[in-house]
């Protein structure tokens, strides 16, 4: 069987395929630039295993209190070196990037302290802990006040009322590079620079706290690198590189890290506790395995905004800007076409690509979402996937894939599915 006749096999027209040639073919430039990214990143993983002296001992399972637990502290000095931050926390027990941002939020903020968002409203989940929507535990119950500054119309920060908003109870200020599920452009880690030492001269003790949840090995250097107090992202996103199947990870300043630990466990305890029960060669390999992973994704991403670009649709990031982050939007206008796009990246996945997803009201988000993952661990981003909200402008947010043939089959899988609903033709062109 040829390769035409493979991607026939799996569903995909030789139409499609035609097309999508014409698209790939122009994109070699680009890819070789993620490449030497990844190269740049991968070297950099290496080095903070062999400075640490990595071992087989350090893949051992702990249980119990988890004292002494070799192999997770050392992770966590790998992750301060990638990094390059005075201290780490890696754990199972963050059991994802919102409780990471929880932890690393409530951990550091007091009553009578106030919260800011520089780039208005923050990831949906956050919303619940912050108190923007009423919700029982709440930062806002615990007596810390919150302050948002919405981003210009061109998506940049708005430094004249960043600098009015900072007041004397200003503690935190959490910038998040990603876009998550907004229309908006993600930051770059020197943009991030740029505001962080705009904020650090009006208060230099102000926290500043990136929320790097899919920017991980995006770029060569992370937000900690431009003077961010801590960086706190998910594990089943771009640092686990697909193998993680749990965790989260806060770096950054001791202090910050030290105060996040106390509040994981309990004070007096902080990052003494807590046992690593064998996962951690997942993470070690994930971490290792990530650079490559996130160029894979990078590569769909791009793939995707030239095709669905090319067909009319507005995409974000376009087809020729730099990334900063894995995800890609594309609006459709239309529940059918969400729907359509998300069925296509279900049929192209390993496991469970049987099964149509559906909307459903998940817990964290105001609307329903619809999640098309066929992932080894569950709810894992990095791994080919797109979600929805089902909402105006019903815009699709595509993301991952642990190797770029299958990203790439995802988004041909994905324009078949569309093409079948009638929501678009490859004939305007
Ligand atoms: C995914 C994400 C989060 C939340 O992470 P979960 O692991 O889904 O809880 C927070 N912020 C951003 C920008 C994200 O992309």
């Amino acid at each position: 069987m040829d390769l035409e006749t493979m991607y026939q096999s799996l569903g995909v027209s030789s139409q499609v395929l035609d097309f999508a040639k014409k698209i790939e073919d122009t994109l070699k430039d680009r890819f070789e630039a993620i490449d030497s990214r990844a190269e740049y990143n991968q070297l950099k993983v290496v080095k903070a295993m062999q400075e640490c002296r990595v071992s087989d001992i350090h893949f051992a399972a702990t249980t119990g209190y988890g004292y002494n637990d070799l192999g997770r502290d050392t992770l966590e000095d790998v992750f301060a070196r990638v990094f390059q931050t005075e201290s780490a926390l890696v754990r199972p027990q963050l059991i994802s990037g919102t409780h990471a941002l929880h932890i690393a939020l409530s951990g550091n903020l007091r009553p009578g302290d106030e919260l800011l968002s520089p780039n208005g409203k923050p990831y949906d989940t956050l919303e619940e802990v912050i108190g923007i929507r009423e919700s029982v535990g709440s930062l806002k119950e615990y007596g810390v006040s919150y302050r948002q500054v919405d981003l210009l119309p061109d998506g940049t920060f708005d430094f004249e009322n960043i600098a009015r908003a900072v007041n004397e109870k200003t503690k935190v200020m959490t910038i998040q590079r990603s876009k998550g599920y907004a229309s908006r452009p993600t930051f770059s880690v020197e943009q991030i620079g740029e505001l962080i030492v705009f904020v650090k001269k009006i208060k230099p003790d102000l926290i500043c706290m990136v929320d790097n949840c899919y920017g991980e090995f995006v770029e060569t250097l992370e937000p900690t690198q431009v003077g961010a107090d801590m960086a706190v992202g998910s594990l089943i996103k771009n640092p686990g590189g697909g193998l993680a199947p749990i965790g989260g990870y806060i770096v950054g300043r001791k202090e910050c890290v030290d105060r996040a630990s106390f509040r994981l466990s309990a004070p007096g305890l902080g990052r003494e506790v807590g046992a690593s029960l064998g996962l951690n060669q997942s993470f070690y390999q994930g971490l290792f395995l990530s650079p490559t992973v996130v160029a894979g994704a990078l590569k769909g991403a791009i793939f995707a905004a030239n095709i669905y670009e090319k067909l009319g649709f507005s995409v974000v990031p376009d087809g020729r800007e730099e990334r900063h982050d894995i995800i890609q939007s594309v609006t459709f206008g239309t529940p059918e076409g969400v729907i359509a796009f998300c069925q296509g990246i279900q049929a192209a996945a390993p496991v469970d690509s049987f099964v149509t997803p559906e909307p459903w009201d998940m817990p964290g988000y105001d609307a329903p979402v619809i999640m098309a993952a066929g992932a080894f661990v569950q709810g894992s981003s990095i791994e080919l996937s797109a979600d929805a909200p089902i909402k105006p402008p019903y815009a699709v947010y595509f993301q991952g894939g642990l190797t770029w043939y299958h990203a790439k089959l995802g988004v041909l899988m994905s324009l078949q599915k569309l093409i079948e609903a009638g929501v678009c033709s490859l004939k305007i062109l």
